[in-house]
């Protein structure tokens, strides 16, 4: 088979032939039909640090995609060939404290698809089972390899009531796109968008967003202030990872708030912790991945029902042979782009 490969400990990736995956019993052989690039997947190409390094060479990384079941393992249930899956990209174990009390997506033994073990930027993947979900229709055929990332900000969004609440979504970047439109569709009475990149903002209006804020402009805790029309926002849900816009999150904050920690910086942070998150009786709720499967469940009957519509946030599709220019695309410095998809 091609595939987009990782082959030595620097910037970039090559696409080159590669080994098919051979299945275990437990697995589903995929044809990859989609993948979209996810933030670690950028990483990993970027040799963004030694956090980002596969664990061999060469490599398939990738952890988004979707495709059609083409082989089944012996012990592999609930499966016929030719079903069209998209897959979850978190290995749980389904045995520790965690995966016990219903929480997967932390799993204490947990391996990533396309990070731990090879991924989906690849003409085939092997996929446990259990990690696999099973389309019932077509009708989501064409996000198929967003669902994983869609799902995570299902979970950053909808972990708590947001009917009648003011949001601020800090980075829209493609969780953040979606999370706009995730938290209009639950009921927020206002949601503010900020981003530097002006093609995003715009991008962020389109998916419902009220209003969409300059990050990098003067006094944007005011501004956030004014057009929520309190003294802070209700929500932040913080996608950036950035640090100055995780401070800027806190001080927007009303009160009694309820923060989402969902971006990862990759600086150290300098906050007031007593003043910002102590005192002012912040809610810190950090969120990595979607609930396995319940965000599933969630996702699809949002999807189905119309209440949100992600594909506004698709806004480029490459084939595998064209990677470098997807690549190039997310690291430009202006960010033209949302969500980015490649097909085989
Ligand atoms: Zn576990």
């Amino acid at each position: 088979m091609k595939a987009i490969l990782k082959t030595s400990r620097s910037r970039g990736a090559s696409y080159r032939d590669a080994q098919t995956p051979v299945i275990a019993k437990d697995e589903l052989l995929i044809r990859v039909t989609a993948a979209s690039i996810s933030p670690s997947d950028l990483a990993i190409h970027n040799h963004a640090g030694p956090g980002f390094a596969t664990p061999t060479l060469p490599f398939a990384f990738g952890q988004e995609f979707c495709g059609e079941v083409v082989e089944i393992g012996s012990l592999a249930k609930g499966f016929d060939k030719g079903d069209f899956v998209s897959v979850e990209s978190h290995i749980f174990c389904g045995v520790c404290g965690q995966c016990r009390n219903d929480q997967r997506h932390i799993c204490q033994n947990l391996r990533v698809i396309g990070r731990d073990v090879p991924g989906g930027l690849a003409e085939y993947a092997a996929v446990p089972a259990r990690c696999a979900w099973k389309h019932t229709d077509d009708s989501l055929k064409d996000i198929g390899a967003i669902m994983g990332p869609f799902g995570s900000s299902v979970h950053a969004v909808l972990s708590e009531d947001l009917v009648g609440r003011s949001v601020l979504i800090s980075g829209v970047a493609p969780q953040g796109l979606f999370a706009a439109a995730i938290a209009k569709a639950g009921g927020a009475k206002r949601v503010i968008a900020l981003d530097s990149s002006d093609y995003r903002r715009k991008l962020a209006l389109k998916m419902g967003a009220d209003v969409a804020m300059d990050s990098s402009a003067a006094d944007c805790v005011g501004r956030i202030h004014k057009a929520c029309g309190q003294e802070g926002v209700d929500a932040v849900i913080e996608m950036s990872g950035g640090a100055k816009a995780i401070a800027l999150g806190l001080k927007a904050l009303r009160p009694g708030g309820r923060f989402v920690a969902f971006g990862l910086p990759v600086e150290n942070l300098n906050l007031d912790y007593a003043g910002d998150i102590v005192k002012r009786g912040i809610r810190l709720e950090g969120v990595a991945g979607r609930e396995i499967f319940r965000s599933w469940y969630k996702m699809e009957s949002l999807l189905k029902s119309g209440a949100v519509d992600p594909r506004p946030a698709v806004t480029h599709t490459f084939a595998f042979k064209d990677f470098k220019k997807a690549f190039a695309l997310i690291n430009s410095k202006d960010k033209r782009c949302g969500k980015v998809i490649l097909k085989p």
